[in-house]
């Protein structure tokens, strides 16, 4: 049995300064590392928490991310899927024409949360005193692209105890569909989470347990 629909512990060092921060229509994509596949792609939203990330679109991701190990994935958020890279360009010209003097951190406060902004800032290795009438044309397509392929480094998954399905169990190729009983034992039938089936949140799974339940119960 695994942890699936899990959320992940990550390994990035600015992991825990965003606790608490929920992102809303953003879009993730999920790369294994070892053949530079994308492994899933989806909009949705999701959370900073202490140890890593959360929310419905990781826990749809999680169950995509087989034979997890540290570094095997990355996840890359698009913090702004409605926007193409030359109309996000735009949007921050407008906003650092209308803060020339400011500093580039009080001159992102209109396109991002608040606690986003010092980590983007570190991470756009912009001078944090450098005033964004100075930032070169360069600089801001660097951030552009820091903003649609902002990359979350997957450590693990959290516990069994904090995963909403369990992967694995008893394989259905020992199962008779007809009534649940176990092909290899006689009089023992099988129902729900030990089932080697699993699927994303949206009643799916309950949906198995209620079904396999049912048809377990009334041929025992
Ligand atoms: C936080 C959370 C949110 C979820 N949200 C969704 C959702 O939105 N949609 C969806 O489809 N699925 C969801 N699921 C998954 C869904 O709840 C499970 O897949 C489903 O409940 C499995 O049913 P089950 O009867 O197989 O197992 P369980 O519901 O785990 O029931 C097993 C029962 O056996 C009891 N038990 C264990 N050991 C023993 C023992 N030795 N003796 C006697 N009793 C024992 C347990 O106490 C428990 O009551 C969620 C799960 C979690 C944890």
């Amino acid at each position: 049995m695994k942890p699936s629909l899990v959320p992940v512990n990550t390994s990035d060092s600015w992991t825990g300064s965003l606790q608490g921060l929920a992102l809303k229509n953003i879009a993730i994509t999920v790369r294994d590392n070892d053949t530079y596949n994308e492994v899933f792609h989806d909009f949705g939203e999701m959370l900073f928490t202490h140890f890593g990330v959360s929310g419905p679109v990781i826990l749809s991701a999680s169950s995509h991310m087989k034979n997890m190990r540290d570094g095997k994935y990355t996840i890359e958020i698009d913090l702004k899927p409605g926007l193409t890279d030359e109309k996000l360009d735009a949007r921050i010209l407008r906003d650092f024409s209308e803060n020339a003097n400011k500093s580039i951190a009080n001159a992102l406060g209109k396109l991002l949360p608040s606690k986003l902004i010092p980590v983007i800032v570190r991470l756009s290795e912009i001078p944090t005193d450098m005033k964004v009438n100075q930032i070169t044309k360069d600089m801001r397509h660097d951030l552009v692209y820091l903003l649609k392929h902002f990359e979350v480094n997957v450590e693990s998954f959290r516990s069994l105890d904090e995963a909403i399905v369990t992967s694995g169990g008893v394989s259905v190729k020992e199962i008779n569909p007809k009534t649940m009983q176990s092909t290899l034992c006689e009089n023992l039938y099988f129902s729900g989470e030990v089932i080697d089936v699993d699927a994303y949140t949206g009643g799916f799974n309950l949906q198995i347990a209620f079904s396999t339940g049912v048809l377990a119960g009334k041929s025992v």
